[in-house]
């Protein structure tokens, strides 16, 4: 398949959410990195985004609270290619009221090739890359073939 090229920007668009059993983590993560994030644009599902402002004292972009689609409206985000970027600590131990806009979310991020952690040890990797601080053209297939494809419309008798 074909790709397309999308660039990435040297200040990246970056999507923090952490379920209630794991903020804590991302909070220490947020704040042991807070110099490396500081010239990014920090997104953040709404109670995530309220205590990651406290802790690190920057504006941080809140959106609805996860469970009332707050990870929808950062994968309707990650579509239209306003965040380019997700930190996303969610709990394997328990089930969520939102489990499923939780795997539409990472669906999405597949979809768009954006870089995604789901743990601490991979957003520790992913924050000391050398390219976080670079320009980077994402690779995305061209779904044009996909968006053109033809449909049958024609009434099957049988
Ligand atoms: P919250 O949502 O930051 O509003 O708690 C996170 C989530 O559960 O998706």
């Amino acid at each position: 398949m074909p790709h397309k090229k999308i660039p990435m920007e040297h200040d990246k668009k970056i999507a923090l959410v952490a379920h209630d059993n794991m903020k804590r983590d991302l909070l220490e993560w947020a704040k042991f990195n807070s110099v490396l994030l500081s010239h990014h644009q920090i997104y953040a599902t709404g109670t995530t985004g309220k205590l990651l402002e406290k802790e690190l004292g920057f504006k941080i972009t809140k959106l609805k609270s996860g469970p009332l689609g707050g990870d929808q409206q950062i994968g309707a985000k990650i579509v239209e290619n306003k965040i380019d970027f997700l930190i996303f600590f969610w709990d394997p131990l328990e089930p969520q009221p939102h489990d499923p806009d939780v795997k539409a979310l990472l669906r999405m991020a597949v979809v768009w090739n954006i870089p995604i952690a789901n743990n601490r040890a991979s957003a520790d990797f992913m924050i000391s890359s050398p390219l976080m601080d670079s320009l980077y053209d994402r690779l995305v297939p061209d779904y044009e073939n996909y968006v053109a494809r033809k449909i049958d419309l024609e009434e099957k008798t049988s």
